[in-house]
């Protein structure tokens, strides 16, 4: 083993201190591997009960009428994550596409939006209009509150019961931590949230993000009372395979006007050629579970790597995980860019290219992004990124196996060493 690896240009060092870690996470290890052999058995039970066949994989084009493929992926996500009704298409662009359909979808003007977590994602900023932007929910007529969360990231209970008026229709709950600095959110606990909230105003819509955090517990925040979870299938769902595309499952009411709004008034579902992608739809569904298992295996075995050389991480190496997200803070400029530039070196795709800092829209600061990924900007394959300031953050996530995840940490390891910013 060592040997291959040595060829991969990672040495003994750095090879034999990843094992010592691994040691210690066995049995971390072994929770992860029975959360994705529970979420594997769901995701055969809803196939199975839908009859999937090889006919789910043909092609349609044009108006995609009687897409009998198209309609029973979204049954099986449905009947996956428990919910009435399901959106699953590769007109839904990416999840923050998904995101504004689910929300302008049920809303109307007059209507208020309630974040009661803090502030959302960076790009939704714009689509409510926290920013202004055209085309925003704010232009709209929606008008948007939010509660920061107390010290700790406590749910600011009394805050949310007094900012929830006659007006409030949406409430937006976000999962991930994303970018920011807060926890993640456990699916319990947004099931404690939803309560609180739908106690005080019944006809609530709740939506969650999902973003993230598909396949890594055994219940999705729709187990647990949300009227919609929203994301990506070039994140968790879409297990490596799906090439575009999201998905929105919640309560035949929502998912309804979501249809309309995402294609039309008067045609919703009905329309939608699938373009012959199906058949990667339906197998990175079936794969998720286990490729979120060996992105989960890579963050905590990131996070207790760079633990014991010194660096902050978030979520630390023990902490419990409700998404597939890890934070290093590698201190100084060059640290940064040499954890980049190893998972970059590790990477199928693009190995050579060596990844620089570069001015992004949107950042104050340069950014650095290492990806090598089979289909372009997927975050569930092995990637990272990180605005090159205090305190030189990478944000690390995806591996579509665990051996990559590893082979990519050790790597950033190894470029760390080489430049003598860490003893082993
Ligand atoms: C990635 C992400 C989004 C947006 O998804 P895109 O596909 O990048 O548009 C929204 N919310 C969260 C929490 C995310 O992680």
């Amino acid at each position: 083993m060592i040997n291959i690896y040595k060829d991969a240009g990672i040495s003994d060092e750095v090879f034999s201190f990843g094992e010592k870690i691994l040691e210690s996470l066995k049995g971390r290890f072994e929770e992860i591997d029975k959360n994705a052999e529970y979420n594997q058995c769901k995701v055969i039970l809803a196939m199975q009960k839908n009859r999937l066949s090889p006919e789910h994989f043909m092609t349609s084009t044009g108006y995609g009428y009687n897409d009998e493929g198209r309609d029973n992926l979204e049954r099986i996500y449905a009947d996956t994550f428990h919910t009435e009704a399901a959106l699953v298409r590769p007109q839904i662009t990416c999840g923050t596409h998904a995101l504004n359909v689910a929300l302008s979808a049920n809303l109307r003007p007059g209507d208020e939006l309630l974040s009661p977590v803090g502030k959302p994602y960076d790009t939704l900023e714009e689509v409510i209009g926290i920013r202004p932007s055209t085309g925003s929910l704010a232009e709209y007529g929606v008008t948007y509150r939010q509660v920061d969360l107390l010290e700790g990231d406590k749910f600011d209970f009394e805050g949310i019961k007094n900012a929830i008026n006659e007006k409030t229709k949406l409430v937006t709950i976000q999962r991930s931590k994303g970018y920011q600095t807060r926890k993640t959110f456990s699916v319990e606990e947004i099931g404690t949230l939803i309560k609180f909230i739908k106690e005080i105003k019944p006809d609530v819509v709740c939506m969650v993000d999902n973003c993230y955090g598909e396949f890594v517990e055994r219940i999705e925040p729709s187990d647990v009372g949300a009227d919609m979870i929203v994301g990506s299938l070039i994140k968790n769902p879409g297990g490596g395979l799906a090439s575009i595309g999201g998905y929105i499952c919640g309560t035949e009411e929502c998912i309804e006007k979501c249809a309309y709004r995402l294609t039309s008034p008067g045609l919703g579902r009905e329309v939608g050629a699938n373009l012959g992608i199906m058949q990667s739809l339906y197998q990175g569904f079936f794969l998720a579970p286990t490729v979120v298992a060996g992105a989960l295996k890579g963050a905590i075995f990131a996070a207790n790597i760079y633990e014991k050389l010194g660096f902050k991480v978030v979520p630390n190496g023990t902490e419990s995980r409700h998404d597939i997200i890890q934070a290093v803070e590698l201190k100084s400029r060059e640290g940064l860019i040499a954890f980049c530039k190893g998972i970059q070196a590790a990477a199928p795709v693009d190995s050579y290219v060596d990844p620089e800092p570069g001015d992004m829209p949107g950042y104050d600061s340069q950014v650095i992004m290492a990806a090598g990924a089979f289909v372009q900007g997927s975050s569930i394959e092995l990637s990272a990124d990180g605005p090159v300031r205090e305190p030189y953050a990478a944000y690390f996530q995806g591996g579509l196996t665990w051996f990559h995840a590893k082979h990519g940490i050790l790597m950033s390891v190894q470029k760390m060493y080489e430049q003598n910013l860490i003893e082993l």
